[in-house]
């Protein structure tokens, strides 16, 4: 395959993007294939020559959108969204044709200023104050990780990476039980231990309790453990739950704490000003990450990490082997001395093309709409016989419950196996309760309310 043929395989892929995207009501939402259905259509090893695309884009025709759960498809309301607007479907074919690896600013300087600038754009969109700045992982797991690497050297004045961790004090972080798991896979990854993430008790709201995260700090540190700092939740993933960022920040500050917040789903919102309520005190943190890639519309993968100070991250992170060094230019950022991996892809590019496209007023559309039409699922599942709404809508999650945990799961089954909506399921209270949230980018208030049409339907007999 040379560039000409790659022009006439793109329209070909445009058309079927077209295609794929105009007929995606008509598919079933999660894949309908049972484990290995689709390996066993694949041979079973690379073949020696070259095969003609025409076959291989039709096995990827007659293989692969059947085997795929359909994250864009309007009725996709399990999980959190992973919103790919076409505009940032765009942007990223160009990345990709272009290529290039973006970890030195000489290595792209287009890549690096113009993710700088999109972040400037999105702290301000957001309402953060303006002595934030940042950078795009890929996930929210990669800048939970960084702020937990900090916190930890931080901590250790800036020794653990050089001499290790055998030897020192116990670590400890303070999260409550709303917290997403990849703060107890960064805890692990950082060497600090699952075990050494203290919970701390939540109030009715579920926010950590302030003076309970005092009093949890003061006996670590009476038992001679080394307290690190504060994972703070914004839009928890099981059912939305935030924790009061003001009050806990306060007191991290008091014993001199580092604070990640993490607002993974939720900080999408926060474009909305009449929302910015909910992240209250937030300009205190040191670090705060959110996912456009979730809720606002930039492809997967793109993760906006803030930074009060980027200086300790950079510390913690920075590695300049000869090999790196940029020579002429020592006075620019080279984003890969902010995040974990070397090598970085071009991801700015889909925020300027979605920014652009929609503007912040399309987006902040969307997201009223979506938390409209949440609330007015909600009434119509709680009017439903037998079903009990067990969490309200936190913005636009909410949960239920349908007679009994055993029914709860079964309903939820026959839900995903029918196809025309998917959702997820979570515990609360030590109940198996079923998510819905409204999110994605392309659905309609009539997409929102088959959800009740469909529980309807399956909940009776
Ligand atoms: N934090 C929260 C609140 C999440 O909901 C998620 C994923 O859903 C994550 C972190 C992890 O996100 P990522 O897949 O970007 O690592």
């Amino acid at each position: 395959m040379n560039h000409d043929d790659l022009n006439h395989w793109s329209k070909r892929a445009a058309d079927w993007t077209r295609d794929y995207y105009r007929t995606l009501r008509d598919r079933p939402v999660r894949a309908r294939t049972a484990p290995g259905d689709i390996a066993r259509q694949l041979p079973k090893s690379a073949p020696e020559q070259p095969e003609p695309m025409k076959d291989i884009f039709a096995d990827f025709e007659a293989i692969v959108p059947d085997g795929m759960t359909h994250w864009q498809h309007p009725r996709f309301f399990a999980y959190f969204p992973a919103n790919a607007a076409p505009a940032s479907i765009l942007a990223e074919q160009l990345t990709a044709a272009m290529a290039a690896q973006a970890m030195l600013w000489q290595t792209s300087p287009a890549a690096s200023e113009i993710e700088g600038v999109m972040v400037d754009w999105l702290r301000d969109a957001l309402g953060l104050a303006t002595h934030f700045r940042g950078t795009i992982h890929d996930s929210a797991t990669t800048a939970t990780l960084c702020a937990i690497l900090t916190m930890r050297e931080r901590a250790l004045n800036w020794q653990g990476n050089e001499t290790g961790l055998s030897g020192a004090p116990r670590l400890r972080i303070y999260a409550s039980d709303q917290t997403h798991s990849s703060i107890d896979k960064s805890a692990r990854i950082a060497g600090i231990g699952q075990d050494n993430i203290c919970r701390i008790p939540t109030d009715d709201s579920l926010s950590m309790q302030p003076e309970a995260l005092n009093r949890a700090i003061n006996l670590d540190k009476s038992n001679n453990y080394l307290p690190t700092g504060i994972i703070l939740s914004i839009g928890g993933t099981s059912v939305g739950g935030s924790d009061n960022l003001a009050p806990l920040i306060k007191v991290a500050k008091h014993h001199d704490l580092y604070t990640h917040v993490d607002a993974a789903w939720a900080g999408s919102a926060m474009i909305c000003p009449e929302l910015r309520g909910l992240w209250a005190g937030v300009d205190g943190a040191d670090s705060v990450v959110f996912n456009p890639h979730k809720w606002l519309g930039a492809q997967f993968d793109c993760s906006v990490q803030f930074l009060a100070d980027p200086a300790p991250q950079v510390r913690t992170l920075s590695l300049r082997p000869d090999y790196l060094a940029t020579l002429e230019h020592n006075d620019v950022p080279n984003f890969n001395e902010w995040t974990v991996p070397l090598g970085r892809r071009f991801r700015a590019l889909k925020l300027w093309f979605l920014l652009r496209a929609y503007g912040l007023e399309g987006l902040r559309e969307r997201i009223r709409n979506h938390i409209t039409w949440a609330t007015e699922l909600r009434d119509e599942i709680a009017a439903l016989p037998g079903f009990e709404i067990i969490t309200e809508p936190r913005l636009s999650l909410f949960t239920f419950r349908f007679e009994s945990d055993a029914q709860t799961e079964a309903l939820l089954t026959r839900i995903n196996d029918d196809g025309r909506i998917y959702l997820s399921q979570t515990r609360h209270d030590g109940h198996f309760v079923i998510r819905v949230q409204v999110g994605q980018f392309d659905c309609t208030r009539d997409d929102v309310m088959t959800v009740a049409t469909v529980l309807r339907e399956l909940s009776n007999g």
